[in-house]
């Protein structure tokens, strides 16, 4: 028996979406549509209800973890979807390279989403020397990329530098906690950002780019400090091997402290042009050698934070596109599949909500209930009713993965 958990970002909606309907109900979805009439339907609360969702700790929920157990922040996963390398004790961070005037107030969060000498500028980074720590950048689109402060006697409660506005100065980093390593280690990070102005301020790369009037990489901005969860791998727990499938670095981070094999396949950007196709083909092929392949669709998410209940439209209607190609290559007599959201993106509010989203599941050993539309209005009446996280387990379940609890 094979699993395929397809999980669509910001999928869910509210009907203030568009004319009264949801983005999902206002979509033409054929094939979601197809899976919810032979499957089982229900309403998800990613996480628990009334718990609004961040899209790592809705994915830790959703593959069965409890993220108020296992969740240290995000950096982390940003690193390991990158492919860093995360030792224990490791403090790692989102970072962006962005643009500062003298005083360090910030001008520019992305500097210009700068797209040119990202290797001169990682290796300057990578040469700033603090006290006994090592430091360690790697970028990994534009002005976004990953931190690593390694050393002895760190702590990851401390605050960002990053003050998420533009005309605002760099922050000072402080610790949360009364703990001498936080301290420590917040000194580490304001020298850090002192050192790494100086060095970016006068390399050749941001030279070039303010003669010609772009904005220059001169500040490395943090946030999100995290260090390694402690997570048992999807293996131990359930002896099954897994493959995911994504373009953003936040899931294949994710996904690698599950344990899963990552792949970023040809055309997966983690936006709204992403190759979905491409990604369903290659599910396909792991799925020859795997137990287990997890499939991440971004692109709803994103039109949702934009406001723009078209596009959202729009992508939902790709992603039914990639379903049916999912369906029209797969034996749901070997396989089942399940296929949900991670969280709400109503496209007024514009931001995750607590509301929860639809969930499927299908396969041979599923029992089918009278629902024929995949939205989130039609799953209130399924036979799943309404569940809280972990559909992995509960798809794991149909696949008859699942150990006996007790005699
Ligand atoms: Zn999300
Ligand atoms: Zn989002």
């Amino acid at each position: 028996m094979k699993a395929v958990l397809v999980i669509a970002d910001g999928l869910g909606g509210r009907i203030t979406d568009y004319n009264g309907k949801t983005c999902l109900e206002a979509a033409d979805t054929p094939n979601l549509d197809y899976l919810a009439k032979i499957g089982i339907n229900g309403l998800l609360d990613p996480i628990e209800h009334g718990v609004r969702p961040g899209s790592d700790t809705a994915h830790l929920s959703i593959f069965g973890y409890d993220p108020k157990e296992v969740y240290t922040g995000r950096g982390v996963f940003e690193a390991l979807g990158i492919g860093m390398d995360v030792q224990d004790g490791d403090i790692c961070f989102r970072a962006n390279l962005a643009t500062v005037d003298d005083e360090l107030r910030v001008i520019d969060r992305r500097a210009g989403r700068i797209n040119e000498g990202l290797d001169e500028i990682e290796k300057a980074i990578n040469s700033v020397e603090v006290y006994d720590a090592e430091i360690i950048y790697k970028s990994s689109v534009e002005h976004r990329g990953a931190l690593i402060i390694r050393g002895e006697g760190l702590s990851y409660r401390i605050t960002d530098t990053d003050p998420h506005k533009t005309g605002k100065k760099v922050l000072r980093a402080k610790a949360i906690e009364r703990a001498v390593s936080a301290e420590k280690t917040a000194a580490i990070v304001n020298e850090f950002t002192k050192k790494v102005h100086d060095v970016l301020k006068d390399l050749e790369i941001n030279r070039k780019r303010m003669k010609e009037g772009k904005a220059p990489a001169n500040i490395v901005l943090l946030r999100g400090a995290s260090i390694k969860p402690d997570i048992k791998p999807l293996k131990e727990i359930y002896g099954i091997e897994g493959s995911a499938i994504a373009g953003g670095a936040l899931y294949l981070g994710i996904a690698r402290a599950i344990g899963l094999k990552t792949i970023k396949p040809e055309g997966a950007t983690g936006r709204k042009d992403s190759n979905l196709l491409s990604k369903v083909k290659t599910a396909l092929d792991e799925l020859e050698s795997r137990d287990f392949v997890f499939i991440h669709f971004k692109g709803a998410d994103s039109c949702a934070h934009d406001h723009d209940a078209d596009a959202k439209i729009e992508f939902i209607e790709k992603i039914d596109n990639a379903i049916g190609y999912l369906l029209d290559n797969i034996d749901l007599e070997d396989a089942h599949i399940a296929f949900t959201g991670d969280h709400s993106t109503p496209i007024e509010y514009g931001d995750h909500t607590a509301d929860p989203v639809p969930l499927v599941i299908a396969g041979r050993n599923v029992i089918p209930d009278d629902v024929e539309r995949f939205n989130e209005r039609d799953a209130m009446k399924g036979g799943l009713h309404r569940i809280s996280g972990r559909v992995l387990p509960v798809l794991f379940g149909y696949c008859n993965f699942l150990d006996k609890f007790g005699a």
